[in-house]
């Protein structure tokens, strides 16, 4: 190990290392846990065995329950709240504050993957390339909540005093509808921010991302006979299809500015005027200003009286853009000298990806978001981890933890982070 670690961080490093087996079985049995599409069984099963092993370390755990989902975003086939076929899964907060240690280090993981519980992708396997293993949620983020347990395992094991907190939670990939408001209300409660999705490609860390936001736009018309009253009618399909060509002039990526539009409805038969049509859509921006924009040009659409074609607006911008502050790139910079120190590089990357960190940062608390393990592919059925990133990525992760106990790493908190734009309509 290189020179320029201290003695208790060599001890940290030496403590992950002797995990590695361990580490290697527990990512084979959670990755087989299924915990994707808000497979009930799945969550509860395996937020119980993370729990666990947070309570172990003298953790105090509360689940609290999550918030439902806006009805409209409901997209054509999708469960909802309100027919009681959507599960709204609990929160995990789990803290350990030590009294006088401070900053408060809020760590934030997510139990679900994007993968099908019923389908074929279920177990870990070896990957094509030396060294990796493909598996359904390996790097997002199973690998990460290892990293996190094997750091703070570590950590108890050195005896380091660090106060930290992880929220866990398991609608991360759907958009954090129902944890939002944890989110937020845990990050104004502690100092620094981490989030443990996969690093980029060579190790990368996102150091600041796009905002996203979903839209749902309803027209309404009136129906009519298409061959007895067609003039009586009012098309609400026709009214949409000029809304879709206004929404498709909004984007301009090259500006920091996307809209993609889709699914559809509208109509039911071919011979009757469709009385109502819909499409729903999400939106990128490279800042809160953008974001403002594209929120603005977009509430311009709605239709204003009773007369008809009625048009009718929702929107949520729930991942507010994350910008590089002053805050993040000190945070980073300390990172980035740990990962020197472990021999590992770290660029600095943007992406137009979004995550919870998004979340955590728009209330003030400066966040860095890749720190989980190494791999590719993620959301496919190609998935893969490199396996030796369990054992550095955690490493990386306790000596950064215990850095910004020490004062080492020192995110400029005075740093107010960035407002995002109004939220809702
Ligand atoms: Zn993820």
């Amino acid at each position: 190990m290189a020179a320029t670690l201290t003695a208790i961080e060599s001890r940290l490093c030496a403590a992950i290392a002797a995990r590695r087996a361990a580490l290697e079985s527990d990512l084979a049995a959670h990755v087989a846990i299924p915990t994707g599409k808000g497979y009930v069984p799945g969550l509860e099963a395996y937020r119980g065995l993370v729990v666990a092993r947070l309570a172990a370390l003298g953790a105090t755990v509360r689940e609290e329950p999550g918030d439902p989902r806006p009805a409209w975003l409901r997209l054509p086939g999708e469960a909802s709240a309100a027919d009681g076929a959507e599960i709204v899964p609990p929160v995990v907060i789990a803290s350990r504050r030590l009294d006088g240690v401070t900053p408060h280090i809020m760590i934030a993981g997510h139990l679900d993957t994007v993968h099908d519980p019923a389908g074929p992708f279920q177990k870990l396997r070896p990957g094509d390339e030396p060294g990796t293993v493909v598996g359904p949620g390996a790097v997002d983020m199973k690998g990460g909540i290892l990293v996190v347990l094997a750091a703070l395992e570590a950590l108890a094991e050195v005896g380091a005093s660090v106060s930290w907190t992880v929220l866990l939670n398991s609608d991360e990939e759907t958009g954090s509808f129902h944890s939002a408001r944890h989110l937020r209300e845990t990050a104004q409660r502690h100092d620094v921010g981490i989030a443990v999705e996969p690093a980029l490609p060579g190790g990368g860390l996102a150091i600041e991302r796009m905002g996203s936001g979903q839209f749902m736009i309803e027209v309404f018309g009136r129906a009519a006979h298409a061959g007895r009253e067609f003039t009586k009618g009012v098309s609400a399909v026709t009214a949409l299809g000029g809304i879709l060509v206004q929404l498709g002039a909004l984007a301009r990526p090259d500006e920091g500015m996307i809209v993609n539009v889709g699914p559809l409805v509208g109509g039911s038969v071919t011979n009757a005027v469709p009385d109502h049509a819909a499409c729903w859509g999400n939106v990128r921006y490279a800042d809160p200003e953008r974001g403002m924009r594209l929120g603005a040009a977009i509430d311009a659409l709605a239709s204003t009286g009773d007369g008809l074609p009625r048009v009718v607006v929702h929107r949520r911008w729930n991942r507010p853009a994350k910008p590089r502050t002053p805050a993040v790139t000190s945070f980073a910079e300390g990172v980035r000298a740990a990962a020197a120190d472990l021999g590992m590089a770290m660029p600095f990357v943007a992406t137009g990806g979004v995550c919870d960190g998004n979340i955590m940062q728009e209330v003030g608390l400066p966040t860095l978001d890749t720190l989980g393990v190494r791999g590719g592919n993620l959301h496919r059925t190609d998935e893969f981890v490199e396996l030796a990133s369990l054992v550095d990525r955690a490493q990386l992760l306790a000596i950064s933890l215990i850095r910004l106990a020490d004062g080492r790493i020192r995110p400029v908190i005075a740093d107010g982070g960035s407002a995002g734009p109004p939220n809702d309509r």
